[in-house]
C-alpha cells in the first residue's frame, strides 16, 4: 500500500531525500506522499525509509490506497522500465 503523512507532520524535510521513488513532496502546511508513486520502498529497502527517519512518527499506511506485495513489486518494475 502507499503510505500517508498525517496532520502531525512538522514539515522537517527529513523524509524527502530518503525516498527512493521521489514520492514525497513539500506541500502547505504538511508534506504529502504521492500514492501512485510510493512503493512502500518495495524494491529498494526492507522497510519504508521515510518511516525510519520521521521524528514524529506521522507516516502511516494509507487505508485508501491498499496494495499487496505483488502489486507493489509490479509498481516497482514499471517504474524501472520507465527509467530505462
Ligand atoms: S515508503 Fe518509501 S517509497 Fe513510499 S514515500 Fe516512504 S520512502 Fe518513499
Ligand atoms: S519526516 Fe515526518 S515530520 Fe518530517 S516532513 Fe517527513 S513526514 Fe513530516
Amino acid at each position: 500500500m502507499s503510505l500517508l503523512i498525517t496532520d502531525e507532520c512538522i514539515a522537517c524535510d527529513a523524509c524527502r531525500d530518503e525516498c527512493p521513488t521521489e514520492a514525497i513532496e513539500e506541500a502547505d502546511p504538511i508534506y504529502i506522499i504521492e500514492p501512485d508513486i510510493c512503493t512502500e520502498c518495495v524494491g529498494y529497502y526492507d522497510e519504508p525509509s521515510c518511516i525510519a527517519v520521521c521524528p514524529v512518527e506521522c507516516i502511516i499506511a494509507d487505508p485508501n490506497n491498499v496494495e499487496n506485495l505483488e502489486e507493489l513489486k509490479l509498481k516497482f518494475r514499471q517504474q524501472q522500465e520507465l527509467k530505462s
